[in-house]
């Protein structure tokens, strides 16, 4: 039975999804013994094969809400059940692609990207090796396949993190801002790349990003949270056609609910 909630508490839709965040809340706790109440309880049902993003002010908890989804983070009081399971770390049915890159200085690209394929054993090695070219080539590292991290850019090395999480099939992908250190026009090429795979994938992904042009355009619905302690101030339905092109950027559905985001980001929630 789902619980009672305030009618006008903002939620996700009802029922049960891959991923049910139910009252999850975060306190963290700093080394000098200061609490930091970062995220208040929060409810969210993924769907399967949705496509959810998560925009806020920084600070708000949007990557605390990831890493608790990633089962990375245990929350404070409430839980978040995958698959109807309470999860209680990670899992190798949900990739992750965090804020910064993370790749390991010592392995080549081509071994970073392949690094879920061995922690996990995955077979046939060759199948995966091919993948993680193709993968290689797709997100513009053709040619890189031997560099090490350090010698690409950050904007490269974070393409790369995403040809890793994308290396072997899961069904959740969790994004943490993966193209903020996109140059506007890779950035652009790389949401239309990552709706084509959403496409041929039927993955759930979890977006998070502060460009709302960008939710907009990848959506199904968008959570907007408010300031520290962050909460879900609205979740937003993107009525918008699929498949998308950017051309819809200059429809004028679409900048309607961009300009509706961004005056929630201007005006204080209401206290409740
Ligand atoms: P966002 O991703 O929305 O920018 P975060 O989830 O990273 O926000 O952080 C939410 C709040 O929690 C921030 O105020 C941040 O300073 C605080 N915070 C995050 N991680 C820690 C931590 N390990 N210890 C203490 N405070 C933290
Ligand atoms: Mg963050």
């Amino acid at each position: 039975m789902p619980e009672a909630t305030p009618a006008d508490a903002p939620r996700a839709t009802a029922g049960s999804g891959i991923v049910q965040v139910l009252d999850a809340s975060k306190t963290y706790r700093t080394q000098s013994g200061k609490e930091v109440y970062a995220l208040e309880p929060t409810r969210l049902d993924i769907a399967e094969g949705e496509f959810v993003s998560v925009v806020g002010p920084s600070g708000c908890g949007k990557t605390t809400l990831l890493n608790m989804m990633a089962g990375l983070l245990a929350s404070t009081s409430g839980e978040i059940r995958f698959n109807g399971t309470r999860l209680v770390g990670p899992s190798r049915e949900i990739g992750i692609v965090f804020q910064r890159p993370v790749l390991l200085p010592w392995r080549r690209i081509l071994d970073n990207v392949m690094l879920p394929v061995e922690v996990m054993r995955l077979r046939p090695r060759a199948d995966y090796d091919t993948r993680a070219r193709d993968l290689l080539k797709m997100v513009g590292l053709d040619g890189f396949e031997a560099a090490y991290p350090q010698e690409l850019s950050g904007g490269m090395q974070q393409r790369a993190a995403i040809a890793r999480a994308l290396v072997y099939d899961s069904k959740l992908l969790l994004m943490d801002e993966p193209f903020a250190a996109l140059d506007a026009l890779t950035r652009e090429e790389m949401n239309m790349e990552l709706l084509r795979i959403w496409g041929l994938t039927g993955k759930a992904i979890v977006f998070v990003t502060h460009n709302i042009p960008e939710a907009v355009l990848l959506s199904d619905r968008i959570v907007v949270m408010t300031p520290r302690p962050g909460k879900v101030r609205e979740v937003i339905e993107v009525d918008l056609p699929r498949p998308r092109s950017l051309s819809l950027m200059g429809n004028r559905r679409f900048g309607d609910l961009a300009d509706h985001i961004r005056s929630l980001f201007k005006t204080p929630a209401k206290a409740n």
